[in-house]
Parts: structure tokens; C-alpha cells; sequence
């Protein structure tokens, strides 16, 4: 991102002159309190919203240049997680994760030959015939993960995925992510866990009033 500014109303910018770059198969954390623009800058990566000013390039796809036709390929690119998980509740873990493969056209074969292996990846094998409501928050939250990556995107965005886990569940979530790093995804990730922040050692980007107010590279965070 060089120099984004997203400017929703006259109230002010959401973000403004937002220069961020983030090598690929990165874990960056992102930092900063409630309203200062984490998740403007998710929406402007992809393509919700459309930046007021500035460049924004992922995977060497440049947004000025991109037509709305080719927004779907772009969000293969970008898998996400929110707090509140999303899922379907009235279909299974399998399903849940199936769908993503199914809306995509992908064949019933190549279905059947992914599901599980994702599932595994995520720590779910077992689980499949499990209903969302059957499910802790941690094991949900797992589930959305697999549905994010199932289509192997090369960026996941991770927005408070712990926000509504207990200590132990929020860890299992936060190895899950390390794991997809390990495999060479690229991780953007929210969190207002001080304890997940120091002790993740990654690097930290601090965002307060729709700027960016600190940078960190691995190592301890102290706080903005
Ligand atoms: P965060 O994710 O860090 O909590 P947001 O990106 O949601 O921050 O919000 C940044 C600022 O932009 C806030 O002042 C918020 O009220 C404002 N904002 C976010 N989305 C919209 C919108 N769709 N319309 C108007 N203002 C918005």
C-alpha cells in the first residue's frame, strides 16, 4: 500500500496515507485500538471498499487496474477469518468447508480428496460429521480457518480471531496460523491479546488514528 487514504464521510479518514509493505509468506501482526482503521485496511485489501487515494498492489495485481470481473480472483487470493466465525450452522464441519470448494465449481472428486486433508491440517479429523453448536469456540474458529484456506489462497487475513476464545483455545487458533505460515501462507492478523503479541515474536504494526504509528520487526512488543 503507498499512501492509501480512505475517507468514508466528513468526519475524517479512516486511513490516511497508509504506506505498508508486506513481503510474502509474512506473519505481521496489527495492532491499535478500536476504530483506529485495522479493519478499513482489510476491506481495502479486498476490494470491499475502494481506497479514496493512494496504490495498493497484492500478489503484483495492481487495483487501479483491476476490473470488476476479476474481483472474484483476487479473493481466491485472500482467504478470511473473523471473530464471530460465520459459519453455516445447519451444515457440518465437512460441509462447512465443502461449500467453499462446491460455490466454486470445484469437482465432487477433487472435493472429496481436499476436505480431509485441510480438516487434518486444522486438527479437526473426527469432527467432520459435527455441527457448528457441537463445537467449541476454538474447534469453530478452526473450521472457519480451514474453509479460509481450503482453496489454498496466498494471503490470509486473520481479524480478532481470538476475540471471543478463552486463553487455550485462542493458542490452539494462533498454532493453526503459525502452521499455514509454516506452509507458506502469508498472515495478517488482529489481535488485542498482549499475551499472543509478545509472545508470537513476529512483526507488529501499530495503527492509531488511521495511521500507521509504529513498525516493529520480530521481537518484543512493549506496547505503542
Ligand atoms: P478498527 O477495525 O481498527 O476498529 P475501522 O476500520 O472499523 O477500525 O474504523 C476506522 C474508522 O472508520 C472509524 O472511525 C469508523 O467509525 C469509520 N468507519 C468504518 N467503516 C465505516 C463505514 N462503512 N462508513 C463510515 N465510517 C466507517
Amino acid at each position: 500500500m503507498d499512501r492509501v487514504t480512505k475517507t468514508y464521510n466528513r468526519r475524517g479518514s479512516a486511513l490516511e496515507r497508509v504506506s505498508l509493505h508486506v513481503e510474502p509468506k509474512e506473519f505481521v501482526i496489527i495492532v491499535g485500538p478500536s476504530g483506529a482503521g485495522k479493519s478499513t485496511l482489510f476491506k481495502l485489501l479486498t476490494r470491499e471498499e475502494k481506497p479514496t487515494s493512494g496504490k495498493i498492489i497484492v500478489g503484483g495485481i495492481d487495483y487501479d487496474k483491476l476490473k470488476d470481473k476479476d474481483v472474484p480472483l483476487l479473493r481466491r487470493k485472500i482467504g478470511v477469518v473473523f471473530q464471530d466465525f460465520k459459519l453455516l450452522l445447519n451444515k457440518t464441519v465437512y460441509e462447512n468447508v465443502a461449500f467453499a470448494l462446491e460455490i466454486a465449481g470445484i469437482p465432487n472428486r477433487e472435493i472429496k480428496h481436499t476436505v480431509p486433508k485441510v480438516l487434518d491440517l486444522v486438527g479437526l479429523k473426527g469432527k467432520e460429521r459435527n455441527y457448528p453448536l457441537e463445537l467449541s469456540g476454538g474447534e469453530r474458529q478452526r473450521v472457519a480457518i480451514a474453509r479460509a484456506v481450503v482453496r489454498q489462497p496466498k494471503i490470509l487475513i486473520a481479524d480478532e480471531p481470538t476475540g471471543n476464545l478463552d486463553p487455550k483455545h485462542a493458542w490452539d487458533v494462533i498454532k493453526v496460523l503459525e502452521k499455514i505460515n509454516r506452509y507458506g501462507t502469508t498472515v495478517l492478523l488482529t489481535t488485542h491479546n498482549q499475551d499472543i503479541v509478545n509472545s508470537l515474536k513476529r512483526r507488529v504494526v501499530t495503527i492509531k488514528d488511521g495511521q500507521i504509528a509504529g513498525d516493529r520487526a520480530v521481537g518484543q512488543y512493549k506496547g505503542a
